[in-house]
């Protein structure tokens, strides 16, 4: 079995080589691929790469995520700890959202990402990450609601949070933001209540309960 770092290394190396062929990427040059601990029990999910990860090819290395960094930092991890990657791993043009072909065109890698790492938690930054695992609903609702969802045949943790660039607009996304980061601490120490009355809904493919 080739290790982790390995098959993440064959999957970026894919990735490139179908450049001119799915929506948005032109060359391999533009693929800004997820990065961090191979065996990361945390995994962020933002939207698409900006201006500075489109630069230095790194996802979260703008503004953003130097936010997204001490946040981590706030609840006793590195960032190199964790695993941060995107739902459309390139630049869309002047960082319109992505389109759902796009996304579409795109998550196979991230699947493939989830499947190689098993993270115990997975973060959902922002609206359109929330939306693969919770397509029905609102980030302004859900936000920092810790759910159980059945991911690739596999129970994982699924926390959906309002996106650091939102944070940065609006103080009372910043406030709520770093509140819900909080709650990543509570899971990882294992203090998880199921609470299987939730009336939460799923995408077809998968089952999930609210946890607290
Ligand atoms: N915003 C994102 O969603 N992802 C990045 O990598 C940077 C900013």
């Amino acid at each position: 079995m080739i290790d982790k770092k390995k098959q993440l290394e064959q999957l970026k190396k894919n990735l490139e080589s179908k450049a001119g062929k799915i929506p948005l990427l032109t060359k391999p040059s533009e693929v800004i691929f997820g990065e961090g601990n191979p065996d990361a029990k945390v995994f962020f999910i933002g939207e698409a790469g900006g201006y500075w990860e489109a630069q230095l090819r790194r996802p979260f290395v703008g503004n953003a995520g130097k936010l997204l960094d001490k946040l981590i930092e706030s609840i006793g991890l590195k960032r190199e700890e964790t695993y941060i990657t995107n739902v459309v791993k390139t630049r869309p043009p002047s960082n319109r959202d992505p389109l759902p072909e796009e996304i579409e065109a795109f998550k196979y890698y991230l699947d493939e990402e989830i499947k190689i790492i098993g993270p115990e938690i997975i973060v959902t930054l922002g609206r359109f990450s929330m939306n693969k695992f919770l397509p029905n609903e609102f980030i302004s609702k859900t936000h920092g609601q810790a759910r159980f969802v059945e991911i690739l045949g596999k129970r994982r943790i699924v926390i959906p949070m309002y996106h650091p660039a939102a944070a940065l607009r609006s103080g009372q996304v910043m406030t709520d933001l770093k509140a819900d980061f909080q709650k990543i601490k509570k899971f990882l120490g294992g203090e998880i209540i199921e609470d299987k009355s939730s009336s939460a809904k799923a995408s077809e493919d998968m089952q999930l309960s609210l946890i607290n």
